[in-house]
C-alpha cells in the first residue's frame, strides 16, 4: 500500500478541523461540561499536524518542537475538559507538568532522535492513561454510552503510541520522514490518528448529549423543590406496581406522610423557610429508603408518598417509624408546635391479597390512617385500621373515617356524606359483631334509602342552580342505586358474601361517588346557610 503522506496529513487537517468547529459549536457558555476545553483541544492537535507537515520547511527543531508542545498541550485540555466534565477539581500539576516534561526532554534529547521519540511518546502515553483512569473511574455515575467512543479513542491513541515505541526500539531509529509514504510506520499512525480524532470528537460530543438526555430524563420526573419523584412519577409507579400485584400478588405498601403543624410554621417563620424544611425533610425520607425499588414522592405541598415494593404492612410501619425518628432527630425548631420542632404524621397501608378494589382505595386507606395518626396526638405512624371479620367476609373491611377536606363547604349536602359516613360504620359494627343475614339485610335497606333520599335532594340542588351536568348526575345516581338494589337481592338471596356487598355501598356509591363526583358540581352551589 501507498499512501502520500502530504495528502493524508491534510485530511487529518481539515477532519480535524471541522470536527473542532463542530464541538466549538455545540460548546454552550452556560453549560460546564468542559466542551469548549475540548474544542481548543481538538485545534491545538490539528495544529500540531500542521506544524508537523510543514518540518521541511521551518527546519527540524521548530516544526517538530511546536509539534510535540501543541500536541502535549491539546492532550492537557483533553484532561482539563474531562475534569470539568465530571465536576472534579483538575489537578493542576498532574494535567500540565507531562507537557513541560515533553517540553523539555525534546530540547534535551534533539540530538538523539530515538530516545527522544521513546520519552516523547512515553509522556503522552501516561496523558492519554490519565484520561483513560479518570473515565474509568466514573463510569457507572456516567450516563449513557457516548462515554465509550471516547473510551475506545483513547485506548487507540495509546495502542498506536505503544505501537510506535516498540517500532522505535525495534528499528533504532524513528525513520519516519518518508513522503513517499512507503514506510508502514507512518501510514497505521497517521490513519490511526485520524480514526482516533473522529472517536474522540464524537465520543465526547455524544457523552455530553447523553448527560443532558439524561437530565432532561430527571427533571421530567422529578419535583423541582425537594428533588423526590414527583406526582407523575408516583402515578407511574403505583399504577406498576398495582399491576405487578394483579400479576404475582406480591404484596406492597405506601405510606403517606404530612408534616405536623406546617402552616403555623409558614405562618411564622415564612414560606422560604417553610421551603427550606420541606427539602431537609425530603432529605431524611430519601435517606430512609432501604431498598433499590423503594420510592419516595412529594405527593402535593407538605405530603409525601411513599410506595415500598414486596412490603408487608407491619415492615412498612417499621420503615416509616424510623423515617418518623430522623425527622424528630433533625431538631428543626418550631415555635408554634407543642413539641418545638418539626415533626410529621405517616399512613401505612399494605396492598394485600383481597384488601383493597384498587390502587385508589389502597392510597385513601392510607390517607384515612393519616388523618387518625393526625387525631391521635401527631409525630405518630398509623396503620390502616383493617377489620378481621368473619370467615363470611372476604377480605378485610374499612370503616369510613370522615376528613375535613371531604367538606364541600355546603351544610346540607355535607350533614347528608356525614350522616351516610356513620350509618355505614354502624353497618361494618354489626356485620363485625357477627349478626344474622336478616338483620344486615334490613340495616342495608335503610342505608340504600338514605342514600336514595339524599340522591334525591342533592338533584334538586342540581337543578336549581342550573348544574350543567345535573342530568347525567342523576343518571349516574340511578345506576349506582340500581345496582346497590341487585346486590343487596343477591345478598339476601345467599348469592353475595355480605363483604362484597358492603364494599360496593361504601366504597363506589359513597366514598367514590361522593367524594370525586360531586366534587364537580360543589362550584356551582351556594352554601345553604
Ligand atoms: P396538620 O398537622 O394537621 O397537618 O396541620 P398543618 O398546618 O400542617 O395542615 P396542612 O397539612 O393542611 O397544612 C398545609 C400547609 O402546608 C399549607 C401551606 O402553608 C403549607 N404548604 C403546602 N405546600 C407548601 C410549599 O410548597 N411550601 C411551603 N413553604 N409551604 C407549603
Ligand atoms: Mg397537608
Ligand atoms: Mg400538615
Amino acid at each position: 500500500m501507498t499512501v502520500d503522506i502530504r495528502t493524508l496529513l491534510l485530511v487529518i487537517v481539515l477532519m480535524g478541523a471541522v470536527l473542532a468547529v463542530s464541538v466549538a459549536v455545540v460548546a454552550h457558555q452556560d453549560q460546564r461540561d468542559g466542551m469548549r476545553y475540548w474544542a481548543v483541544g481538538l485545534a491545538l492537535h490539528i495544529a500540531s499536524y500542521v506544524f508537523f507537515s510543514q518540518v521541511g520547511t521551518l527546519g527540524q527543531f521548530v516544526g517538530l518542537f511546536s509539534a510535540v508542545l501543541l500536541r502535549a498541550s491539546a492532550w492537557a485540555l483533553f484532561a482539563e475538559g474531562l475534569f470539568e466534565f465530571y465536576r472534579r477539581p483538575a489537578p493542576r500539576v498532574l494535567v500540565w507538568a507531562p507537557v513541560v516534561a515533553q517540553a523539555v526532554a525534546f530540547v534535551v534529547l534533539f540530538e538523539h532522535p530515538a530516545y527522544r521519540s521513546l520519552l516523547v511518546s512515553l509522556i503522552s502515553l501516561f496523558q492519554a492513561g490519565l484520561a483513560l483512569g479518570l473515565m474509568l473511574q466514573a463510569r457507572r455515575q456516567t450516563p449513557g454510552h457516548g462515554q465509550y467512543f471516547l473510551m475506545t479513542g483513547l485506548v487507540m491513541a495509546m495502542a498506536l503510541l505503544t505501537f510506535r515505541m516498540l517500532e522505535v526500539l525495534r528499528a533504532g531509529s524513528v525513520g519516519l520522514r518518508d513522503a513517499a509514504g512507503t514506510n508502514p510506520v507512518q501510514v497505521i499512525s497517521l490513519l490511526g490518528a485520524l480514526v482516533t480524532l473522529v472517536l474522540l470528537s464524537i465520543g465526547f460530543v455524544l457523552m455530553s448529549k447523553d448527560r443532558a438526555d439524561d437530565q432532561n430524563r430527571q427533571l421530567a420526573t422529578q419535583d423541582e423543590l425537594t428533588g423526590l419523584a414527583n406526582r407523575r412519577h408516583l402515578n407511574k409507579v403505583l399504577t406498576q406496581e398495582w399491576a405487578r400485584f394483579k400479576r404475582s400478588k406480591q404484596p406492597f405498601a405506601v405510606v403517606m406522610i404530612d408534616i405536623d403543624f406546617f402552616k403555623p410554621y409558614n405562618d411564622h417563620y415564612g414560606h422560604l423557610a417553610g421551603d427550606e424544611c420541606l427539602r431537609h425533610i425530603a432529605q431524611v425520607i430519601q435517606s430512609g429508603m432501604r431498598r433499590a425499588g423503594d420510592l419516595a414522592a412529594r405527593y402535593g405541598g407538605e405530603e409525601f408518598l411513599l410506595i415500598l415494593p414486596n412490603t408487608l404492612a407491619e415492615d412498612g410501619q417499621r420503615l416509616a417509624d424510623a423515617v418518623r425518628q430522623s425527622v424528630e432527630q433533625l431538631n428543626l425548631p418550631h415555635a408554634k408546635a407543642p413539641l418545638g420542632r418539626l415533626t410529621v404524621s405517616m399512613g401505612v397501608a399494605a396492598m394485600v391479597d383481597g384488601g383493597y378494589v384498587d390502587a385508589l382505595a389502597l392510597l385513601s386507606a392510607a390517607d384515612e390512617a393519616l388523618y387518625l395518626a393526625k387525631q391521635g396526638g401527631r409525630n405518630r405512624v398509623q396503620l390502616a385500621q383493617t377489620v378481621a371479620v368473619s370467615a363470611q367476609v372476604p377480605g378485610r373491611l374499612l370503616p369510613l373515617v370522615w376528613h375535613q377536606r371531604y367538606e364541600s363547604g355546603n351544610l346540607v349536602i355535607d350533614s347528608h356524606h356525614h350522616r351516610l359516613f356513620s350509618e355505614a360504620n354502624r353497618i361494618l359494627d354489626v356485620i363485625v359483631a357477627g349478626r344474622g343475614v336478616a338483620e344486615i339485610a334490613q340495616h342495608i335497606d335503610d342505608f340504600v334509602a338514605d342514600i336514595a333520599e339524599h340522591f334525591r335532594e342533592e338533584e334538586v340542588f342540581l337543578h336549581q342552580t342550573g348544574y350543567p351536568g345535573a342530568v347525567e348526575h342523576a343518571r349516574l345516581h340511578r345506576e349506582l342505586l340500581d345496582q346497590a338494589h341487585t346486590l343487596a337481592v343477591q345478598f339476601k338471596g345467599g348469592q353475595l358474601l355480605v363483604g362484597e356487598l358492603f364494599v360496593y355501598l361504601t366504597q363506589e356509591v359513597v366514598a367514590r361517588h361522593m367524594l370525586t363526583a360531586d366534587r364537580e358540581f360543589i362550584v356551582f352551589l351556594h352554601p345553604a346557610q
